[in-house]
C-alpha cells in the first residue's frame, strides 16, 4: 500500500473509531476530518501515529490535540459555512484546516512565532485562502476583526478572557477549556447580552500563556 492510501485507511478508522464510536454526529464534521490530512501537521517523526487517539508534540513544548477533542469543539460551534471564527493556539494549523472547511473565515492567533509561522505555510501550501494568522497574545482576542461568530480556544486560561467575551457576535458561540493542571471545555453562549455557560467533559490542554510568561 502507498503511502497516500495508507494515511487515508487510517483516517477512515479515526472516524469510525474514535469519532462516529463516540458522540461526533455532524456530518461535516466527520467528512472535515476524513478530507484534512492530520499528519501533514505532524512532526515527520511522529507521522505514523498521526491517527492515534491521542495528542502529539510538535515542538516548542506544545502539541497537536487529540483528533476526538478537535471534532467535538468543532460540532460544538455548529457550523453552517457562513461564520467567521476566531481561533486562539494556531499549534501546528490543523484545528484551524478544518474550520477553514466548515466557516467561512478563519483568523488564529498563536503566541510563539515559529509555530504560527509554520503553520501558516503549511495552510499556504494546502491551498487555505480564507485563514489569517497572526502572531501575539490571544488573551487579547483580534479586535480589528471584532466580532466573531463563533471563538474557539486551544490553550487553557485559569478564566475565560473577558476580550474574548466582548469580541463574540451576539447569537455566537465560544469553546474555551478552563481550569488549571486539569480544565473543564466550557460552551459559552451570548443570547440578547447574556453570557451562558455549560460545561462540557473534563478535558487536559496546554497553558494559555501570556507575554510575561515568555
Ligand atoms: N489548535 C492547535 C493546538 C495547539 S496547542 C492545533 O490544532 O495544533 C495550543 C497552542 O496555543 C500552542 O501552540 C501555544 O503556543 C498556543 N498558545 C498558548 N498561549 C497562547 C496565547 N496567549 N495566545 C495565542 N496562542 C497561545
Amino acid at each position: 500500500m502507498n503511502n497516500v492510501d495508507k494515511f487515508y485507511q487510517q483516517r477512515l478508522q479515526m472516524v469510525e473509531l474514535q469519532l462516529k464510536r463516540r458522540d461526533i454526529v455532524d456530518k461535516k464534521v466527520l467528512d472535515a476530518m476524513l478530507k484534512v490530512e492530520r499528519h501533514r501537521f505532524v512532526p515527520k517523526e511522529y507521522q505514523n501515529l498521526a491517527y492515534i487517539d491521542e495528542p502529539l508534540p510538535i515542538g516548542y513544548g506544545q502539541t497537536i490535540s487529540q483528533p476526538y477533542i478537535v471534532a467535538l469543539m468543532t460540532q460544538l460551534l455548529e457550523l453552517d459555512g457562513n461564520e467567521k471564527v476566531l481561533e486562539i493556539g494556531t499549534g501546528s494549523g490543523y484545528q484551524a484546516a478544518i474550520l477553514c472547511e466548515l466557516a467561512k473565515e478563519v483568523y488564529t492567533i498563536e503566541i510563539i512565532p515559529e509555530l504560527a509561522k509554520r503553520a501558516e505555510a503549511l495552510m499556504k501550501e494546502l491551498g487555505y485562502k480564507n485563514v489569517y494568522v497572526k502572531i501575539g497574545d490571544g488573551y487579547l482576542g483580534w479586535p480589528e476583526y471584532a466580532p466573531f461568530d463563533c471563538i474557539i480556544v486551544t490553550c487553557a486560561p485559569d478564566h475565560i478572557p473577558q476580550p474574548l467575551i466582548e469580541q463574540l457576535k451576539d447569537g455566537g458561540k465560544m469553546v474555551i477549556p478552563v481550569g488549571d493542571v486539569y480544565q473543564e471545555l466550557v460552551l459559552v453562549e451570548k443570547k440578547a447580552g447574556k453570557i451562558y455557560k455549560k460545561n462540557v467533559i473534563p478535558v487536559r490542554f496546554v497553558p494559555m500563556l501570556r507575554e510575561k510568561d515568555k
